[in-house]
């Protein structure tokens, strides 16, 4: 074979040519060109060993035979790539053909998210007692010891200190042990009559079991206006455990004691889960303690600089988990912060 310099192309580079040509015609997938790539161009393959001769080749003749091999390399690289392109332009084309799309199947339903459970029994439980004229209030979750303790009636030595481990941040700042706080602020602003509810977290240091949790929502209830009685708390507390249950729900006062009311109570309901009967979720006993609740205490009057000579108040406590696992027949409190979906789905607004 002549070259473009009318020189004779070295037999060894011409005979490389050739099969490489034939190799190149017979490939007919990208699979193909990729192996043909690997076996000229490689670094053991035949244009590397034709290089490899070069010292071998008269001095004279060097020049001429090293420009060949660079252009079969050049040759090689450039037919080979052009190939490769062709045939694979052809095998999308004929992926894209043989591809379908069923149009027949049915949509993924994706789950569009709703408000959790405790959320709704809130926004719930608000709703009726917005209904029998609470207004709502709401405060901070973080506070100083004046507002959680002091004011209502827990002095620094006092026992009942002991009974709600708290969690402090910062000598006197904690986190509200109960949203009662709202009440001490409230009273700073306000003048009776005040008929609020105050809904929210509070937050306990104490041992996470089935029943209680370190942080658990509230909704406290406080109302001072001029001959408030005893009479007022048992039939507030009744209408709105009736509307939020059912209206046979049974009802349980017990004696009790909280330093800001006197006297105090304990509100049991009775358990759903057995019916009275006992179940693990009542200890057996077949009630379950939802609210604490009393006559707010005068010297917590007299704190919020209200006159308890003139003004009389009740107020109470209920724990929203405590609603929510009774109504729903939930036996361990721990399920409601765990944010597994298959429970938090079964809670549908509708
Ligand atoms: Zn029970």
């Amino acid at each position: 074979m002549i070259n473009r310099l009318g020189m004779t192309m070295h037999p060894s580079i011409e005979s490389l040519h050739k099969q490489f040509t034939t190799e190149l015609q017979k490939a007919s997938s990208t699979s193909e060109t990729e192996a043909l790539k690997v076996k000229y161009l490689g670094k053991k393959g035949p244009i590397q060993d034709l290089m490899k001769l070069l010292k071998e080749v008269p001095a004279d003749q060097r020049p001429e035979f090293g420009k060949q091999v660079n252009d079969l390399k050049e040759h090689v690289t450039y037919t080979l790539l052009e190939k490769h392109n062709s045939l694979l332009e052809k095998e999308e084309s004929s992926r894209l053909i043989q591809e379908k799309i069923d149009i027949t199947l049915p949509g993924r339903k994706h789950f569009p998210g709703q408000k959790h459970v405790i959320i709704q029994t809130l926004d719930k439980i608000i709703d009726i007692l917005s209904g029998m004229g609470f207004a709502v209030q709401y405060g901070p979750e973080i506070d100083t010891d004046y507002y959680n303790f002091e004011a209502l009636n827990f002095p620094h030595d006092h026992p009942a200190r002991d009974m709600q481990d708290t969690f402090y941040i910062a000598p006197n700042v904690l986190l509200r042990t109960q949203t009662t706080n709202v009440q001490t602020h409230l009273m700073e602003k306000e003048k009776p009559p005040i008929r609020i509810i105050a809904p929210g977290k509070a937050f306990r240091n104490e041992t996470i079991t089935a029943r209680s949790h370190v942080f658990f929502h509230q909704v406290d209830g406080f109302y001072v206006d001029k001959g408030v009685t005893f009479a007022d708390l048992f039939a507030t507390l009744q209408e709105f455990m009736q509307k939020f249950f059912s209206p046979d729900i049974q009802l349980r006062f017990r004696p009790s004691y909280f330093p800001f009311v006197e006297p105090g109570l304990e509100l049991d309901v009775s358990c759903m889960s057995c019916s009275g009967s006992g179940c693990n979720l009542c200890k057996y006993s077949g009630w379950l303690e939802v609210a604490g609740a009393g006559m707010v205490h005068p010297e917590v009057l007299k704190t919020g600089d209200i006159d308890p000579e003139i003004y009389t108040g009740y107020a109470w406590g209920m724990g929203v988990e405590r609603l929510v696992m009774l109504k729903h027949q939930i036996s361990d409190i721990r399920m409601f912060t765990q944010n597994d979906v298959r429970f938090l789905r079964q809670f549908s607004l509708a």
